[in-house]
């Protein structure tokens, strides 16, 4: 019996291969349930459905057993895969049905898990020459959208990258305040219109477009806005000096 290192639940399933065929794991394949954990707990239980998975992650990050990992699953309607895979399905792929953070982050560590002990190095997805297939690329597949274009689809090169962060060992830190770089939006005194200074020097906004196209990756990249400071009071004794300075790099 070889399974995950990782807390799991067993929920086995009568719907596998017995071995694999004389196939060794090469690949690890996603899917989405386009249902819940629990939902295909039932089906993978079913003798009649024939289908299976070696695991299933919940939206909470619940990841089941389904497969024995000695044994090929019945995941991806291709025996050669099926056989030198380990198989993956995840909560989701329904616009009813979300694909949650804490099932990326779940699939991210079982990615990892299964490369440390397959050694199957970086997690790559290129098509069926990486070592991460996705169903709808297996020869034979009808699951056009399995598993990362179906609505509330998996977002697969996140779970990729967080995967080849853990196998690195070395986690992306959270940017701490001191780290971040001096960007903000810059009101000059009593000048019309707005300047974007991006730590090094000023660009002038022409059109509240380019300011929401700016904090669109400050949201992305910083998880906020970013601020909007006026620079300079006629009254202050600085300003004028400030304002030169900032001036000098205005265009
Ligand atoms: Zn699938």
């Amino acid at each position: 019996m070889t399974s995950t290192s990782l807390p799991h639940a067993n929920v086995f399933t009568p719907n596998h291969y017995n071995g694999r065929n004389g196939y060794t794991v090469d690949h690890i394949t996603l899917h989405i349930m386009v249902g819940t954990l629990s939902g295909t707990d039932t089906v993978f239980m079913n003798p009649n459905y024939r289908a299976s998975s070696h695991y299933g992650i919940g939206g909470n990050g619940d990841i089941h057993q389904y497969v024995d990992e000695d044994n090929g699953s019945w995941a991806d309607g291709d025996m050669a895969s099926d056989c030198s895979g380990i198989t993956i399905e995840h909560e989701g792929g329904s616009p009813s049905i979300r694909c949650t953070d804490a099932c990326v982050e779940a699939s991210a560590q079982l990615c990892a898990d299964i490369s440390r002990r397959y050694n199957l190095g970086f997690l790559k997805h290129d098509g069926l020459n990486g070592n991460v297939y996705l169903h709808r690329e297996v020869p034979g597949t009808d699951h056009a959208g399995c598993p990362d274009l179906a609505p509330n689809g998996l977002p697969v090169d996140r779970v990729l990258a967080r995967a080849n962060e853990i196998l690195t060992g070395q986690e992306i830190q959270p940017i701490k305040e001191e780290d971040m770089p001096l960007n903000a939006f810059v009101r000059l005194g009593d000048e019309p219109g707005i300047c974007y200074f991006d730590g090094c020097g000023l660009r002038s906004v022409d059109h509240p477009d380019e300011m929401e196209a700016v904090n669109i990756i400050a949201r992305e990249t910083e998880g906020k806005d970013l601020p909007l400071v006026s620079v300079g009071s006629p009254e202050a004794p600085y300003h004028a000096r400030l304002l030169g300075l900032l001036q000098r790099e205005y265009r």
